[in-house]
């Protein structure tokens, strides 16, 4: 039986960063799932569909393929229909893009059983926004992770501005914002913690300290 991690929570709360932290600490894959939302955002603006129109995003699905291969490092690239796209898929533009796609229920299925396809075999740290509540109801361990919009905010900002993309704090909290409440609010996985989830603000927290937090909860459910 394979053990699986779910990080749920909203965007700039730290969890790629943490999850591939603990996921390096415990041996187990790290599977980034919003970039595989983001994949299928950047098929849709490649091929100059509107993010918000369903029945035309319905009709690209069975044009994508999306492959996740692991590098020496263990780094995970998404490859999108042949070709690696793992830089493309942050412009801050595709963000928009993946949380509009998000919301419908057919992009949703597509990608559900290449999610549980991945947990089934291997052990895996998995980060989204309904991997405790859907994709993985029986995680081993569920972590709910969050933080103010503003902290998030200045994270994202931070991290943009040192690979060059040029925009500002307000820019960036407004995309977040936009995106807490689309996600929040949909209709289907809407983001919200588990029943069974822990939940782990990282506001006044340091990385460090977050990362420590999360691999304690982590040794304690799985004996680790
Ligand atoms: O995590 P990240 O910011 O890369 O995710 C991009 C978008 O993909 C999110 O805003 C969210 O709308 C969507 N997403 C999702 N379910 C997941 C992961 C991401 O709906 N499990």
């Amino acid at each position: 039986m394979k053990r699986s991690v779910a990080i749920d929570g909203p965007s700039g709360a730290g969890k790629s960063t943490l999850a591939r932290s603990v996921s390096k600490k415990f041996g187990f894959i790290y599977v980034d799932t919003g970039a595989i939302y983001r994949a299928v955002g950047l098929y849709v603006r490649q091929k100059g569909v509107a993010p918000k129109d369903a029945p035309a995003v319905e009709r690209l699905l069975p044009d994508i393929r999306i492959d996740i291969e692991y590098d020496d490092d263990g780094v995970q690239h998404i490859i999108l229909n042949g070709g690696d796209v793992s830089d493309k898929i942050r412009e801050p533009e595709i963000s928009i893009y993946a949380s509009d796609v998000s919301a419908m229920p057919a992009v949703r299925a597509f990608l559900l059983d290449m999610q549980r396809n991945l947990a089934g075999r291997y052990d895996v740290v998995m980060d989204g926004r309904d991997i405790g509540t859907v994709v993985l109801p029986n995680a081993t361990v569920k972590i709910f992770l969050t933080a103010s919009a503003e902290a998030r905010a200045e994270r994202r900002h931070k991290e943009l501005k040192e690979k060059g993309i040029e925009c500002s704090y307000d820019e960036v909290l407004r995309d977040m914002e936009y995106r807490d409440k689309n996600d929040s609010s949909r209709a289907i996985a809407p983001l919200r913690p588990a029943e069974d989830s822990v939940l782990v603000d990282t506001t006044e927290l340091t990385l460090e300290e977050s990362a420590e937090k999360i691999a304690e909860i982590i040794s304690e459910r799985i004996g680790l």
